[in-house]
């Protein structure tokens, strides 16, 4: 069984990988005390470089292998926003709630003067790295649409204001495994697992 060391402190991410990744016969573990380590500055310009900055800030204070994603919601009514501050549209330190209530509160205005795109994307993109080398990096996406309203429990963060066309649901009326299928952080991980089927040297 491969053990991967995952660094991030958001729990939806953590269940999705550690989830996911068990079916795959991979171990996802948090990088051990997380929490206590000097923090990574996530102040790249894109989802490369936010992810590429924290798998190799973390993997410094963890042996083997250390994967980190960078995600977000690029909606285009709004110009992308708010692609990399996903986490912190609201504010620093914004609840899900919070965030949701923002993007809302956008598109009711932008809908009042005329607008009628709804179109979002997630994007996901993981880097892999070993004591502060960058090793690889994938990338995912999913297209939808943002509803006017929130939709469904399960999920987290833009969930169930995203709707997902192909299935008639928002990604927070998808079960977990569902949601693996066709979600970015799905697409993205499984891209890695394919990279590390091939790499040369596999860690224990
Ligand atoms: P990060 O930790 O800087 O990558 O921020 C990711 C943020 O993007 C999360 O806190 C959510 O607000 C949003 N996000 C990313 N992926 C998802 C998802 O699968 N569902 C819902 N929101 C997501």
């Amino acid at each position: 069984m491969i053990t991967l060391y995952l660094a991030t402190s958001n729990p939806g991410k953590q269940r999705e990988f550690q989830e996911a990744a068990h079916g795959m016969g991979i171990t996802v573990a948090c990088v051990p005390n997380f929490q206590q380590l000097p923090p990574c500055v996530e102040d790249g310009a894109t989802f490369e470089e936010n992810a590429r900055k924290k798998a190799q800030h973390y993997s410094q204070f963890c042996g083997g292998w250390v994967f980190a994603d960078d995600s977000g919601i690029s909606v285009d009514a709004l110009g992308g926003a708010p692609g990399v501050h996903s986490a912190r549209f609201a504010g620093p330190g914004a609840t899900d709630e919070a965030n949701n209530a923002k993007l809302l509160d956008l598109l009711r205005l932008y809908t009042a003067t005329g607008g009628r795109e709804r179109r979002a994307r997630y994007t996901c993109v993981i880097a892999l790295a070993e004591r502060g080398k960058v090793l690889a990096v994938t990338e995912g996406s999913a297209t939808g649409v943002i509803l006017p309203a929130p939709r469904g429990s399960g999920g987290f963060g833009y969930d169930p204001l995203f709707f997902y066309p192909p299935l008639g649901k928002t990604f927070a009326e998808l079960g977990p495994g569902e949601k693996w299928v066709v979600s970015h952080r799905g697409i993205a991980f499984r891209r890695l697992v394919e990279w590390m089927r091939q790499a040369p040297v596999q860690h224990a």
